[in-house]
């Protein structure tokens, strides 16, 4: 399908990611249709989106008189039978491969047979997602960064068996949401967490090893590099967890000793110092 007869787009989970996709296509005039298990969650992306969209309202990218029009796209749904209606389907449901094939092959079932389903995924395999429906030339990555209102980056990734014209249209698709999309083949962590997360991990190593403190590294990363933020309060801010999860998918996916996670990294998820979100991590939070 052309990118221009997209119009109604389902996001299937409405947590960080998915309220901010949510936003996003509502806001550059699409009907969007979100979908969460359950209503607590669609209420709590709902409260997200407003308080979103007034930060853009303050900062004069969105005009106030826009704010219901916008609002007026959305059609928050427990019901998974209002995702039949769309053109356009991106799952952004928490980072399992098995809760994500149960997602994709429901979508696969419901939706019409022309829709492209892209996948959120920061880690996993888009090939073997792919596998699992019987659109895997449908099939497409499409790795929105958080905020996802804020950030400009998606890595559209190419699985093995997604077909150029999936390719072509998410990628302007992306640029309908005024997003700056960048090509990417399916390999584990993509570029944007192959790239990061090894230098998360090797600021931890130095810490551990009593090279310099967090405040030290940062400092380092942010003065001398440039950085806007520095590694460790990036990695806080991400979640310990989370960055644990992606080096352990690194180091099973490539096999290869440098992708090991720094011990002190799992000390601190074992102890639920899991960055901002649980008040410490490598920072106190108040
Ligand atoms: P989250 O836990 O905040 O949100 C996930 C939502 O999905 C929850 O509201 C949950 O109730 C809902 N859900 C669970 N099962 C569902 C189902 N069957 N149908 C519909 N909704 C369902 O997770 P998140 O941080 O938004 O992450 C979502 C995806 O985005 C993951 O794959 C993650 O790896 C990826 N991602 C996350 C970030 C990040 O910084 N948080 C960045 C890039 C990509």
């Amino acid at each position: 399908m052309p990118t221009s007869e997209i119009r109604k787009v389902a996001v299937l989970g409405a947590g960080t990611m998915g309220n901010g996709i949510a936003h996003v296509f509502a806001r550059c005039g699409f009907q969007v249709i979100l979908r969460d298990v359950e209503q607590r969650f669609l209420d709590r992306a709902l409260e997200t989106i407003g308080r979103n969209l007034d930060r853009e309202i303050k900062k004069g990218k969105v005009a106030e008189t826009e704010r219901p029009t916008i609002l007026g796209r959305l059609l928050l749904t427990t019901e998974f039978a209002s995702v039949a209606a769309a053109d356009f389907c991106v799952e952004a449901v928490p980072e399992s491969a098995e809760l994500k094939t149960r997602v994709l092959k429901e979508a696969d079932a419901a939706l019409r047979p022309d829709v492209i389903l892209a996948t959120n995924t920061s880690s996993i395999s888009i090939t073997q997602l792919a596998a699992a429906t019987s659109r895997p030339e449908r099939i497409v990555g499409m790795h929105f960064m958080n905020p996802v209102p804020v950030m400009a980056l998606v890595e559209v990734i190419r699985g093995l068996a997604t077909s150029d014209e999936t390719f072509e249209t998410t990628m302007e698709l992306c640029q309908r949401l005024e997003k700056k999309p960048v090509a990417v083949n399916d390999s584990p962590g993509f570029v944007s967490n192959r790239v990061l997360m090894p230098l998360i991990n090797e600021a931890i190593f130095t810490v551990m090893e009593g090279v310099a403190t967090p405040e030290a590294v940062d400092a380092v990363m942010k003065t001398g590099m440039n950085h806007p933020m520095g590694p460790l309060e990036l990695a806080d801010f991400i979640g310990l967890d989370v960055c644990l999860d992606v080096l352990e998918v690194l180091y099973r996916g490539f096999g290869d000793p440098r992708y090991r996670a720094c011990p002190l990294l799992r000390k601190y998820v074992a102890a639920g110092w899991l960055g901002r979100k649980t008040g410490r991590g490598f920072y106190r939070y108040s």
